[in-house]
């Protein structure tokens, strides 16, 4: 049985002040929702503050980048060590603003993955297609070679802790939103590659979400599909409003 989870993706928004409020709306809003995990992951400079407004709550923290080495020379990075002293719990990595703007590479993912759960975070691994590549029929392939480069040579216990986020690139941000049969159709691919990589037992146990423009209409329809187990939002998560519709949304689904 594989709980529901919903993180949120700020990006590069928010000041501290409105992000502390969000927040505190969220840990309201929120409160008596048990059957959903949820996180929200802030700029990274903001995570110690609200590490401390959120003590004492449910909802998870983490953060949209992390760098692979302990220590170092390495100018304007973070280590694995840095964002558990601040309180984070979770790490998304590979997002596709990740892959194509700073140019990072399965390989790259593939070694911040290992560094990230040798230090006992939850990685986010997300993967997905561009336009181009779906209308070139290539959607399977491209997938499955993420996952196969993103996770190269990890244990059937590291691949049953790390999260997976299927997000279509055409549908983050645009406000176009795969269907739930579409992104059904790439969620279950996911797990019987998993179930090839791994075993059956891990392909069942891994959390695959579904990313790209999630808002509270069709979040219900997404997150009922049998192999859709969560929802990594961007847009949707900036406002309380809509990122509860979306976390009230999953409590009512019976799997
Ligand atoms: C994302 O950034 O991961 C995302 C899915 O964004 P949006 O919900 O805005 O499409």
């Amino acid at each position: 049985m594989r709980k529901i989870f919903i993180a949120g993706n700020w990006k590069m928004n928010l000041l501290k002040s409105s992000a502390t409020a969000l927040v505190q709306q969220l840990m309201d809003s929120l409160k008596g929702i048990s059957n959903v995990d949820v996180a929200v992951c802030p700029p990274s400079v903001y995570l110690g503050d609200l590490a401390a407004t959120l003590r004492g709550s449910a909802i998870g923290l983490g953060a949209q980048n992390v760098y692979s080495k302990p220590d170092g020379a390495y100018t304007g990075e973070l280590s694995c060590a840095m964002l558990q002293d601040v309180g984070c719990q979770y790490v998304i990595l590979g997002h596709s603003e990740r892959r194509a703007i700073f140019g990072e590479t399965d390989a790259l993912v593939n070694e911040k993955l290992k560094a990230v759960l040798a230090a006992g975070l939850t990685p986010i691994v997300c993967i997905g297609e561009t336009l181009e590549e779906r209308e070139a029929g290539r959607t399977t392939d491209v997938v499955r070679g993420q996952c196969r480069g993103s996770l190269a040579g990890l244990t059937e216990e590291q691949m049953k802790k790390t999260v997976l986020a299927y997000e279509p690139v055409w549908a983050i941000g645009t406000g176009k939103t795969a269907t739930p049969a579409q992104a059904e159709e790439v969620h279950a691919d996911i797990r019987a590659l998993l179930s090839t990589l791994f075993s059956p037992s891990t392909a069942e146990h891994v959390i695959i979400q579904y990313g790209g423009s999630v808002k509270a209409d069709n979040a219900l329809e997404l997150l009922g599909q049998p192999n859709i187990d969560g929802a990594l939002v961007g847009g949707a998560s900036l406002k309380s409003d809509s990122f509860t519709a979306i976390v009230q949304a999953a409590a009512a689904i019976k799997k």
